[in-house]
This record gives C-alpha cells, structure tokens and sequence, in this order.
C-alpha cells in the first residue's frame, strides 16, 4: 500500500463571541491516533490553538487569563445573511487567514498530501467550518473530508461544504469509509481506539493546557442535550493510560493545567475516578500539576470522600451541573435536585473548597423556565457560598426538546442552525426577551458580591 499522508484540520469558529474556556479538538486528536496506527502519516493544523508559536508573529495574541484560558485573537467579518438583522459585530476567531495560507503552502511544497480531514462542533459555526473548507480547497486541492458533531446532526447542510461527509460517531468505521470514498487500502484493525490509544497531542508544535476525556457516554436522557445519545453504553479508559497520558502531555510541553471533559466522570466513579485521583496524588501530581473539572459533574453522586480526595488532588475548577429550579428540574430530566446541589457545595466546603474553585452552571431561556426559576438558582447557589454562571440555552436539532419545540409550532424545524446561537435567541425567539436575559445577568452580577462574605 502507498503510504498515505493526511492533513487534520481543527477549524475557525464564527459567532459574536467566543472564548477560549480550555477548547481542544479531542476527537480530532483521536483520529489521528488510529491513523497513526494504521500507517496513515499525520499532520495537525488546529486554527483554535491560541498558543501556537507562530501566531504572535501575524498577530496580537491576548495572554492567559487563568489556569491557560483566555481571549481568541479575532477578525472581524461580515455577517452571515441569516443574521443580518442582529445589532452586533461579527467575528472570526483563531489563526489569522494570512497565517493560515502560509502554512497550506508549505505543506503543499513538501507534495505529499493525498487528503484533509475537518472536523467540527456547534452547529451554529458552521460558516467558520465552510470557510476553513473552502481555503483549504483553494490552497490544496486535495479530497476533503468533513466529521464532527455539526456533521452528524447536519449531514445535509455539510454537503453543501463541498466535502465528503463523514457522520459517525464511533470512529472504527473510519477506516472503511476512507477505503470507500477515498480509494485507498488502509488495513482493518481490532484496536478500540478510546480505550487503547491516546489524543495524539504529540502533533502540536505548543499547548497551554491538556484536555482529557476519561470515559465515554452519560447514562442520563436529560431533554435538552444530545451528548448521552453518542454512545449506546459508557466505556472507561484504563486508569493507568489516564496517568501516563498526564505524565507523557505534561512533560512534553511543561504545562500544569490538565482538564477533563468527561460528561459523566461520576459515575462507577469508586472503580474509575477515585482510582485516578488516588493514583494523581500517590505519584505526587498534585503537587505540580492543576486539575479542572469544566463540564458540570453530577452533584447527587459527589460523596465526602471523593470531595476530599478532590481537593487533595488540587483541582482549582469544579463546575456543578444545577441548569435551573422549579418542575423543569424533574420534566427535563430529573439529573439533580436542590437538596443535591446544597449537599455538594456543603461537602467541598468541608474538603476545603471555596467559591474560587467551584461554581454552578445554570440554563437561563429554557422553554417555560421562569425568570423566578433562575433567580431562585442563583440565590440557592448564594446561599451555600458557591459561584454559579449562567448559560444561555440553545435548543440543539434532534434533542427532545427542540423536538417538543417543533411539535408545539414554538420553532419550524427548519431553522438556518445560525439563528439558534444562544447568544442571538432572545433577539427574535419568543420565549424569554432580551431584556429578562438582561435583567437576569444583572441580579445574577449583585449576587456574586455576596459571595465575597464567604
Ligand atoms: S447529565 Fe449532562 S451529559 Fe448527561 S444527558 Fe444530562 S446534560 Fe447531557
């Protein structure tokens, strides 16, 4: 078989706004892992990757603001048609296009790239996606092939890219496709490409922070998400590849801050999650190392001893899943309750945590959320000491709420994805107005005072 070489591609984001909140395209990372395994030779281009060492060269990169989070740099372009109405300016974040081109031609000079591989997230990024697309296009002009959640949830739409489309979830039929649509012979494989192989960050020439994912899937069905959809059961990564992946990443690029986002990490957690935490601390990790815990764990399954065994393990960032009070915690899936978020904050208070470190998320525009239901989350979070930050909700196509959404003739169904950024909702969607939006964010801005007093 020739040896084949393909060029990875994690592309820009559009929007109004975007921050950097420890953004990596794990997936991305994964497949080049498995090509990597078949033979495939690999390169990465991630456009999102805010510690580039060329980038400070073709523009001003804002530092770091905390634990490697921080400012995008930005270009401002025009708006889509879709959201030509919207009174705001229109950004493209990550690396400049001049950076961009230079880099495609270089690559190009070396003559041996048989295909690029794009990958994606939010649907509602997908002009930056088709942008990427169609620069690489003109740089290369070689097969592109599309993937990504915006793919799965959109095939149609991603067509439109001009690329081939890719849309499973589970990579093991990669292999086959690209045999299919690209013509060539990679071999078969039996390797279970979570459990055996490693996010290939070898590939980046710099990173601020290194992401992780532990185990795959959620076994909660909460309506407004699509994440426990992707994968039929949970799988768990062995605890000993999780520590050499945080040894091997760190060390390489002398970093501290090592972040999971797991969407479950609680669960079988005296199997799983106690046994890395105990491993972190027993081979002194914790003493040089941060650890952050971004994407809302489940406060019901927190115990004492895990919460202990988290502050020991130095973790500076643990978000709380709490999104909202009132019945819409049971109706939309039932994954927490007050009592479960007072319990959580009292038992990380007791392990020695503060405000500083962990903090609630909560929804703000869910349908028929009351402003009441956010004020009251916010003062309960207030009330034991916690941080909270409020999120504006986004009805995601295929969950069962937009599905409900669309049943109740509340949305069409066909909706440019563009127009369901949560930023641009209260701008023309008939739940909550921009100014409830507004006056929310402003009780939510007085209560956080309050928490100086902790
Ligand atoms: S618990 Fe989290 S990941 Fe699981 S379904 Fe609910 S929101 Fe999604």
């Amino acid at each position: 078989m020739k040896n084949r070489k393909i060029l990875l591609i994690n592309p820009w984001i559009e929007d109004f706004a975007a921050y950097d909140y420890w953004l990596k395209p794990i997936g991305l990372l994964y497949v080049a892992s498995l090509l990597k395994h078949l033979g495939v030779e690999v390169e990465l281009l991630d456009l999102m990757n805010r510690h580039n060492l060329e980038l400070r060269e073709y523009t001003k990169v804002p530092s770091d603001k905390y634990y490697g989070t921080g400012k995008f740099p930005y270009t401002e372009i025009k708006k889509p048609d879709a959201l030509s109405f919207i009174p705001r300016r229109y950004k493209r974040y990550g690396m400049p296009e001049a950076l961009f081109r230079d880099k495609l031609r270089r690559i190009k000079a070396q003559g041996n790239i048989d295909a690029a591989f794009v990958t994606s997230t939010l649907t509602y990024w997908y002009p930056g996606y088709f942008d990427t697309i169609r620069i690489i296009k003109e740089e290369l002009g070689v097969p592109i092939v599309f993937g990504g959640f915006f793919v799965r949830n959109q095939p149609r739409l991603a067509t439109k890219s001009g690329a081939h489309i890719f849309t499973k979830t589970d990579l093991s039929y990669l292999p086959t496709y690209l045999n299919n649509v690209l013509g060539w012979e990679l071999p078969s494989t039996n390797i279970d490409w979570f459990l055996d192989l490693s996010p290939a960050y070898e590939l980046y020439d710099n990173i601020g922070y290194l992401v992780l994912i532990t185990t795959l899937g959620c076994p909660y069905n909460c309506t407004y998400c699509i994440a426990h959809r992707n994968w039929e059961r949970m799988k768990f990564k062995p605890v000993e590849k999780v520590i050499e992946e945080i040894e091997r990443f760190s060390q390489m690029y002398q970093i501290k801050d090592i972040v999971f986002f797991d969407d479950a990490i609680l669960i079988n957690v005296q199997n799983h999650f106690k046994i890395i935490l105990k491993e972190i601390i027993a081979r002194g990790l914790n003493r040089k190392l941060r650890f952050h815990l971004p994407n809302g764990i489940h406060a019901k399954l927190l115990t004492q001893e895990i919460s202990d065994l988290l502050y020991e393990a130095n973790f500076k960032t643990i978000k709380l899943g709490y999104e909202t009070t009132g019945k819409l915690q049971q109706t939309t899936g039932g994954k927490i309750k007050d009592e479960d978020l007072i319990k959580a904050a009292e038992i990380l208070r007791k392990s020695g945590f503060t405000h500083r470190e962990v903090s609630a998320y909560i929804m703000v525009n869910l349908p028929e959320q009351k402003e009441e239901d956010v004020k009251s989350a916010i003062d309960v979070c207030a009330s034991v000491g916690i941080d909270f930050s409020l999120n504006e909700f986004t009805p995601i196509i295929g969950t069962d709420m937009w599905i409900d959404l669309v049943n109740k003739a509340s949305l069409s169904g066909l909706e440019d994805p563009v127009t369901l950024n949560n930023s641009i909702l209260p701008y023309w969607w008939k739940n909550m107005s921009f100014n409830q939006v507004q006056n929310l964010k402003e009780y939510a801005r007085i209560k956080k005072r309050t928490l100086e007093a902790y």
